[in-house]
């Protein structure tokens, strides 16, 4: 047979792994980056029992990091836990949060900083979400969405700053959307509480770099076998 090329060859070897549908850990990882590349650090997830930011806490820990994982139902959090530890080996301290209120965070970044004495990351991945025509929405269920993941960013990143960051410096990822690139239908609630997070990310990443703090916002696409993708596919 003839040589693989090198580039196909390089293409084999980044493959997707299969999807999980659901919140499991990879049957089988293949390092694409140094498995050292996150030893050491420690890395706070909102949200990371489930979805986007369980894969997160899952890659980040394969690659040395240590994680807290936080949102408000502690027995979803731990279970995850459960599921990371045993899958990569890796420390994970499983805590409950409302991102709506502001001392449930300060208490659990409190215990973290008890626990691994540093934060180097933080993904602020905590959201709900659901479709509803514009015309349809309650004021209360715009207010909720804004409160969960607009408010719940900042006043993550504010407590976080203030025990951690503004000493010590940090990195601040920022889970988006491109909801509201083109105004997509039935969205109006995420898309804006969205785009505004895509601004506070601008906003941060100005005033809080002299802090040696980089923050950034990663919009995905639909993500398959996640809750949102179940809820809005
Ligand atoms: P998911 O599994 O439903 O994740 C949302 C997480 O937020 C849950 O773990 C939930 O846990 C937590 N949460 C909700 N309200 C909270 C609150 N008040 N305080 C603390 N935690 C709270 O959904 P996902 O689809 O993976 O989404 C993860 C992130 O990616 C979200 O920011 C979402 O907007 C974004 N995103 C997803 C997609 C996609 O296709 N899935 C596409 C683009 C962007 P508890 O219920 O335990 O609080």
């Amino acid at each position: 047979a003839a040589p693989v090329p090198a580039m196909a060859e390089a293409a084999m070897a980044a493959r997707v792994p299969p999807d999980e549908d659901g919140d499991e850990c990879l049957p089988q990882y293949r390092h694409l980056l140094s498995p050292d590349l996150l030893a050491g650090q420690v890395a706070f997830i909102t949200g990371g029992g489930s979805g986007i930011g369980f894969r997160i806490a899952e890659i980040f820990m394969r690659h040395g990091c240590r994680t807290v994982i936080a949102s408000r139902n502690l027995q979803r959090v731990s279970e995850a836990s459960k599921k990371l530890v045993a899958a990569t080996g890796q420390q994970c301290l499983p805590l409950s949060i409302d991102v709506r209120q502001p001392q449930t965070i300060a208490a659990a970044v409190d215990e973290a900083l008890k626990e691994f004495k540093r934060i180097d990351i933080l993904i602020n991945g905590a959201a709900g979400n659901f479709l509803c025509p514009a015309s349809a929405l309650s004021f209360n269920a715009f207010k909720t969405v804004i409160d969960i993941d607009t408010l719940g960013t900042f006043n993550t990143s504010k407590v976080i700053f203030e025990k951690y960051f503004r000493d010590h410096g940090g990195v601040i990822v920022n889970i988006t959307a491109t909801l509201s690139y083109r105004g997509q239908a039935l969205q109006v609630h995420a898309g804006a509480a969205k785009a505004a997070i895509d601004a506070m990310t601008r906003h941060l990443a100005v005033e809080w770099g002299p802090n040696n703090i980089r923050v950034n916002s990663l919009a995905p696409g639909p993500i398959s076998g996640t809750e949102g993708f179940r809820r809005l596919g």
